[in-house]
């Protein structure tokens, strides 16, 4: 069975055609610049990749060319389109609405709708990658994979905010938590590795990327997760401030004579380690800065290893107690010193990390000693995956 998976963004559509039954990735590819020019990248499994400028003025149209370059002479993968069974798409929030993934009806979407206003930038945009994939694939079935569905497992106390209540009650201000698809598909593989499925068990997973989170789970489910209302909470992240005091926000306005809006347009793009660091949100050029002697930089990098332990302790005391932790995502599956940084801090948990294990990159591994009480593993995520096996599960 072949799920073509899609995840949306205002100018951009990222894709990946996997056959479930052998999880391999027939193809991949982005388009970009979509409503501005347009540009294909088309990777097809064991065939040379493909860069195309192509006229993009819509949604729909870059669809059309990434079904076109599908079915190719050349570049494709597949004969024609009867071979895509069915189509997994990303969606950011689902609210309080969606605590699993859904089949896509004229309801899901209006309630998906619904929720825009919560996810003003990334919903609509997933909306229009549906709409596009319906027009031009109207018997397909397609599955919506809510980022925020795997949080709604959070107790009362992790999500409420403490403003009065009647702000949650009518304007659903409250925790969601993001990044659900990684955090979700992780901890089952990390709770597989320790053989606890069905068992009781108590797991931290710290998808740390451009965006970072890390997610508290209990016997399989998330009870506590760092990000917020908006993904702007919790650690310090590639260009976002993560938490900070809200005062700060109307001190700011004051100061540089703004507007609110332009406060969070700083804090979402030209914070973190890039504002921290004036060097870059980037992580390689982050150490290699910190490494010539950049002050900047290794304050940063020290922020954001110092920001991950504190949630880590965090969820460890909610939970009371924790088997194991993952590292995953681009800075988790990649930056040996930031893992060893982050666990130096965890000691007192009797956590000890095993230096030559830690020193691979991007493989599945454990990395902590055998005696430590505290097991830690780098597990490489997979959204796209996730969204597929989600798809197909639903689907029968
Ligand atoms: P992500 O948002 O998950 O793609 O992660 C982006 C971050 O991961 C960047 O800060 C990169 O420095 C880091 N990263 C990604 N790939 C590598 C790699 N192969 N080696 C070292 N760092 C990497």
């Amino acid at each position: 069975m072949n799920v073509f998976v899609v995840n949306c963004g205002s100018s951009s559509l990222k894709y990946q055609l996997i056959d479930v039954d052998t999880e391999k990735v027939i193809a991949k590819g982005l388009c970009e610049r979509i409503g501005i020019d347009g540009k294909l990248t088309h990777k097809p499994a064991g065939k040379k990749a493909v860069e195309k400028e192509l006229p993009m003025k819509d949604h729909k149209s870059a669809v059309s060319y990434v079904l076109e370059a599908l079915t190719d002479q050349d570049f494709g993968v597949i004969k024609n389109l009867s071979a895509i069974d069915a189509v997994g798409h990303r969606i950011v929030h689902g609210g309080e609405k969606f605590a699993k993934s859904v089949i896509i009806t004229d309801e899901v979407l209006e309630a998906i709708e619904e929720c825009n206003d919560l996810a003003p930038l990334h919903n609509p945009a997933n909306l229009i990658g549906v709409s596009a994939c319906k027009a031009l694939m109207p018997e397909v079935p397609m599955v919506a994979v809510f980022d925020t569905a795997f949080h709604q497992t959070m107790p009362k106390e992790a999500y409420l905010y403490g403003i009065p209540y009647e702000y949650y009650d009518r304007y659903k201000i409250r925790k969601y938590g993001f990044h659900g698809t990684s955090h979700s598909y992780v901890s089952k593989r990390l709770i597989e590795l320790l053989g606890k499925e069905g068992k009781e068990s108590k797991v931290i997973i710290c998808h740390l990327g451009n965006g970072s989170s890390v997610c508290a789970v209990k016997n399989g489910v998330s009870v506590d997760t760092s990000m917020g209302f908006t993904p702007l909470d919790g650690l310090i992240m590639g260009t976002r401030s993560g938490s900070i005091d809200p005062a700060v926000v109307q001190f700011l306005a004051n100061k540089l004579d703004c507007s609110l809006d332009e406060v969070l347009t700083i804090l979402n793009k030209k914070s973190g380690v890039e504002g921290v660091s004036g060097v870059s949100s980037d992580f390689r050029d982050l150490d290699k800065a910190s490494m010539e002697g950049n002050e900047r930089a290794k304050t940063a990098l020290d922020m954001f290893a110092y920001h991950t332990a504190r949630y880590i302790g965090a969820y460890a005391a909610v939970m009371n107690g924790v088997d194991a932790i993952a590292f995953t995502a681009g800075i988790g599956e990649n930056n040996s010193k930031i893992r060893k940084a982050v666990c130096d801090y965890l000691g007192y948990l009797g956590m000890e990390i095993d230096d030559l294990a830690n020193d691979k990159k991007g493989e599945e591994i454990k990395i902590s000693t055998d005696d430590s009480k505290v097991g830690v593993y780098v597990v490489p995520t997979n959204e796209e995956l996730a969204i597929a096996r989600e798809t197909v599960e639903l689907l029968g």
